[in-house]
């Protein structure tokens, strides 16, 4: 089973995302479990504060790396436990689904979800958190960006999709992009009394014909939406 520690200052966000379709099922079977680990219970003086302003000036706060440790030290940690440490943060290396292959494999993951301007640097490097992006954008929190994250890896948890070869075909798995995908009706007659046929080859029942249509339209979408993958994924020069 994989565990799952989320340190926030907002625990009532989880499981969220996680307890829903075939996530919630895994998660009420058992094979994965999530504590939330409330930071504000680790807060500074009579006000509890677990923020404070930069050194050097500029907007915001930032979260205490006191207030990280405390928290850190208030979780049963296994040592003989295959465990990694993940701070989401804008700053990080993107995620990709290479990553998520990785991380999936751990025992346990324990997760720092920031806030405002982010966490103490010291915090980061003493504990030996990995810095994770999921991408290049900036939320308000960590706490979305650790439920991508987490929902990413847990379906890769052997068992937790129904159709475990439904992994194999998905976008990134070789550097191209899923083929479109299509189901009934075969023919759609939309509000307008329009028409719209499923391509011809899907039901015709040649599975070689339909493997070659989807990857030639998985090799055409690449080309589109991600001409950094095309190379990759083709070994073709896009020029
Ligand atoms: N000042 C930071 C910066 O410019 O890099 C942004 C802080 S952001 C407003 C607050 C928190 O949201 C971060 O500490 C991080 O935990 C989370 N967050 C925001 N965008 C993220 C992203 N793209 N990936 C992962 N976490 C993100």
């Amino acid at each position: 089973m994989l565990n799952i520690k989320i340190l926030t200052a907002y625990p009532e966000m989880f499981p969220g995302a996680l307890g829903y379709s075939l996530i919630g099922k895994a998660l009420e079977e058992k094979k994965f479990c999530i504590d939330t680990i409330d930071l504000r219970k680790f807060g500074i003086g009579h006000r509890n504060n677990i923020d404070d302003e930069p050194f050097g000036g500029g907007p915001g706060m930032v979260l205490r790396p006191d207030v990280v440790e405390k928290a850190l030290l208030s979780i049963n940690i296994d040592p003989k436990k295959n465990s990694k440490r993940i701070y989401l943060t804008p700053s990080g290396e993107l995620l990709n689904q290479e990553k998520l292959g990785i991380l999936s494999k751990f025992n346990e993951l324990v997760i720092l979800c920031g806030r405002f301007e982010g966490v103490d640097q010291r915090a980061i490097e003493v504990f030996n958190f990995e810095e994770l992006s999921i991408g290049n954008y900036v939320l308000a929190g960590g706490e979305i960006a650790a439920q991508v994250l987490l929902e990413g890896c847990i379906r890769l948890i052997p068992g937790v999709l129904g159709q475990s070869e439904s992994l194999l075909e998905e976008s990134f798995s070789d550097n191209l992009l899923e083929y479109p995908q299509y189901t009934r009706p075969k023919v759609w007659k939309d509000i307008n009394n329009r028409l719209y046929e499923v391509p011809e080859v899907l039901t015709s029942g040649n599975h070689r014909k339909i493997k070659e249509w989807r990857y030639d339209k998985s090799v055409e979408k690449t080309k589109i939406n991600r001409s950094d993958l095309y190379y990759k994924g083709t070994g073709i020069k896009d020029d």
